[in-house]
């Protein structure tokens, strides 16, 4: 999404602000992660605005919010399904983009005994980096 894409969603400064963060980086940032980018491209912004601007950003679907167990909420710019690497050293999160074998969703359904519509996969590791420092 290009920042005149971006403009023409006719969203306040503030939103604006928010969202272009969010699809400027990696993608996964926590909403204080946000706000210290935010606060460099509007100083005047503070966290609940930027806190109030995610909820609005995520329900009028233009980013997506994932959470991994009890650790605070990442927003993310892919609105699409797919599915995430977490680092366990870094805590770097990835996405990725794949199909998941119909034998892995049929497997998986049989055993909760559930109709199956989606499902989700999280990869845990180390990343290249950590990998490296190892
Ligand atoms: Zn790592
Ligand atoms: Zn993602």
């Amino acid at each position: 999404m290009s920042v005149r894409e971006i403009q023409d969603l006719g969203l306040t400064r503030q939103r604006e602000v928010v969202l272009r963060v969010i699809r400027d980086s990696e993608g996964h940032l926590t909403a204080n992660e946000v706000f210290g980018v935010a606060k460099q491209l509007l100083p005047s912004i503070s966290f609940a605005t930027v806190y109030n601007s995610l909820r609005f950003l995520k329900e009028a679907g233009h980013i997506a919010e994932i959470r991994f167990g009890n650790g605070a909420s990442r927003f993310d710019r892919m609105t699409s399904r797919h599915d995430h690497a977490i680092c366990t050293k870094c805590g770097k999160l990835v996405d990725i983009e794949m199909e998941h074998p119909q034998e892995l969703v049929n497997l998986a359904a049989r055993i909760a005994k559930f109709k199956p519509e989606s499902l989700e996969f999280t990869l845990r590791g180390l990343c290249p980096e950590c990998v490296e420092k190892d």
